[in-house]
């Protein structure tokens, strides 16, 4: 349904307390609820495994392990968690294969991904595009930065309804900002966290060109940088999605994008 909560239950229904918390809101005003979120970690080498293990639960998640592809499917179907971080090459199923499943399955479709990669150049494959991953860390990594990554998910998987206008709309295109649904023509529209945001911006800025950096400022939050390419792997799969509608994202060439409303005949 392009629902984009990840909620662990299916609930439906208004937003409750994270709602109300706004973009300006200091970070740690999200940390109460740290304690709740489950940490799946899908990863075949043992001792990492248990690193990973070890740090999320000293930051205050909850966590479970699974050391092959197929077991991690598994326990993501059996425990619906609010994360998964996925090793990309990992025996039975690939991490790709891994997180197609989770893309096409209903209650898991939102769940945040952060794949761990071996080489930099298997990033465009994870990166939006095939799998849709919300964002990726390349091995081998620190924990420092791992552990960032996974707050900056987080934090961007809570900032919502900020705005007095609930739907934004672009073309056929409707984001609903309340309940995370984005619908193209009246389907529903499979976007992950970070297009969802990216193509927030893109709406709210109205016209105004954002440049690459503004708008990983948007998706990814402060303090969180990735490679300029990656953002163009991520607006190509949001036009993808958007249909015949992905013609009114203009990318201008040098700086980076905007959105037309009328599009003017070739
Ligand atoms: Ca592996």
């Amino acid at each position: 349904m392009g629902l984009l909560s990840n909620n662990p239950s299916n609930e439906r229904g208004p937003r409750k307390a994270s709602t109300l918390l706004t973009r300006d809101q200091p970070m740690t005003a999200n940390r109460g609820t740290t304690g709740e979120k489950l940490v799946l970690i899908v990863e075949d080498e043992r001792d990492l495994a248990i690193l990973l293990d070890y740090n999320l639960r000293e930051a205050g998640y909850r966590t479970l392990l699974a050391h092959t592809g197929t077991e991690g499917l598994a326990k993501a179907r059996a425990a619906t968690p609010d994360l998964i971080i996925l090793d990309l090459m990992l025996p039975e199923m690939s991490g790709t294969e891994v997180a197609r499943h989770v893309r096409a399955d209903k209650t898991l479709a939102a769940v945040p991904i952060v794949m761990l990669t071996a080489k930099a150049d298997e990033v465009d494959q994870v990166v939006g595009l095939t799998v849709g991953a919300d964002d990726y860390v390349t091995k081998p990594f620190s924990m420092k930065i791992l552990m960032a990554r996974v707050e900056a998910v987080f934090r961007r998987s809570q900032r919502s309804g900020r705005g007095s206008e609930q739907v934004l709309r672009l073309g056929g295109v409707s984001l609903d900002l309340e309940t995370h649904e984005a619908t193209v023509d009246g389907s529903p529209m499979a976007v992950t966290l970070t297009e969802f945001r990216l193509l927030t911006a893109l709406i709210e800025a109205d016209g105004r060109v954002l440049t690459r950096h503004a708008l990983m400022r948007h998706a990814m939050g402060p303090g969180v940088t990735v490679t300029e390419r990656t953002i163009d792997v991520h607006m190509t799969s949001i036009r993808r999605k958007m249909g015949p509608w992905g013609q009114h994202i203009k990318t201008v060439r040098g700086v980076g994008y905007r959105t037309v409303h009328e599009l003017t005949p070739a």
